[in-house]
């Protein structure tokens, strides 16, 4: 399906992907809207002008209403802006409400409820435990069996392009721990899920549901302070090495753009239990690029990911736990296969001391699929740079 956007066509941003995102334009309130090509689409007076009920919740500064209508509304949302923008017979309607992106600021897309972060690539967890535990088994003996996760800092979550300040905190030291600005500050490349159609507190949610609660997809880098990290992980896991920020893309890809995306993760083995759903393990074909002040260093394929959005959702509700609108997830650091596929810094320099960033570095990591019109659609980018620490 093409469009009348100039453009749009073959852009990563045309009818076939129509991610959504806040924006504002000088002295307004941010709304909801949908990115074509270079433009952003302004949908709530469109709505209005058609008298659909829906222009509410695109007049939120959030897109957790319009998550909030459930599966069918977000259906038939997207159904109603593809007639829009590819339908020539809309354009006198809709033209006057394109706003090209230099004209808007974007805003975090999505006001983060709970926030959960996983371990699911065995190529990132079998690298970091050879790493940390040469002398061991690279991988735990639960990590094959659930997938690895902690509960995040959701109050930290922020959008692409917002300045990342060093942390600082305690680190390993000899003879006594020191504190002071991180020297190890890493990036971790991964995807995110975006919940929403909440569930009831004490039923667990079921992988098949996927589709029914994730509302779409963003690009998310877990900048991580690897020297905080290492002294404080043992017996809790990650805390304060992990919580200073998280970025997020601008823009939520919908699930139905991913429709010709998915395929079958590597396998399984041992079989995990029944509510993981075994045989069910379907991924993403999302390529992801790492780029660091310019250059890239890394391809990390998400598709080589162990465990599926659809087990890792699965997990973290069978305790009964209930989901938020505005819930995000994250997959954890995509590393495929191949050394120049590893998805963060400590693994690219394998531990050395100087693999990590130093003030002024900026991070781009860029997103793409393919589209359901047989291209490839080109997800939100997550960019941030590196401020001094504030001591
Ligand atoms: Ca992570």
């Amino acid at each position: 399906m093409s469009s009348w956007v100039p453009g749009a066509d073959g852009s990563g941003f045309g009818v076939d992907h129509l991610p959504y995102g806040v924006f504002s334009r000088p002295g307004e309130e941010p709304r909801v809207g949908v990115r074509i090509a270079d433009q952003v689409l302004d949908l709530a007076p469109v709505a209005a002008a058609e008298m659909l009920d829906v222009h509410r919740v695109l007049e939120a500064r959030s897109l957790n209403p319009l998550m909030a209508e459930g599966r069918r509304v977000r259906e038939s949302v997207r159904a109603w802006v593809v007639g829009l923008l590819s339908d020539e017979s809309e354009r006198d309607l809709v033209e006057p409400h394109l706003v090209p992106l230099t004209e808007v600021a974007l805003h975090l897309p999505v006001e983060v409820a709970d926030y959960v972060d996983f371990y699911a690539s065995e190529h990132h967890a079998s690298n970091v435990g050879r790493i940390f535990r040469p002398d061991a088994e690279p991988l735990l003996p639960n990590w094959k069996h659930l997938p690895v996760g902690y509960h995040g800092r959701a109050g930290t979550v922020v959008g692409s392009g917002t300045p990342v300040v060093r942390p600082c905190g305690q680190r390993r030291g000899d003879p006594a721990p020191t504190y002071g600005p991180s020297t190890r500050l890493d990036i971790e490349a991964e995807l995110g899920f975006v919940v929403g159609t909440p569930s009831e507190l004490g039923t667990p949610v079921p992988y098949d549901a996927f589709a029914d609660h994730v509302f779409g997809v963003v690009g998310l880098n877990d900048w991580s302070a690897r020297d905080i990290q290492a002294w404080e992980y043992v017996p809790l896991g990650p805390f304060l090495g992990k919580s200073f920020a998280t970025s997020v893309s601008h823009w939520v890809t919908p699930l139905e753009a991913l429709d010709a995306a998915w395929v079958d993760l590597p396998g399984q083995d041992p079989e995990p239990l029944p509510y993981l759903g075994p045989g069910a393990t379907r991924g993403l074909d999302v390529d992801v690029e790492v780029a660091v002040n310019g250059e890239v260093v890394s391809r990390p394929p998400y598709r080589t990911m162990y465990w599926s959005p659809a087990q890792l959702l699965a997990h973290l509700t069978v305790n009964g736990a209930s989901l938020r609108t505005g819930d995000l997830y994250a997959s954890g650091t995509i590393s495929g296969p191949e050394p120049d596929q590893r998805g963060s810094l400590l693994e690219l320099g394998w531990g050395a001391d100087d693999a990590f960033l130093d003030d002024g570095d900026e991070v781009v990591i860029r997103y793409a699929a393919p589209g359901t019109a047989g291209g490839r659609i080109t997800l939100g980018e997550v960019a941030g740079v590196v401020e001094p620490a504030r001591t």
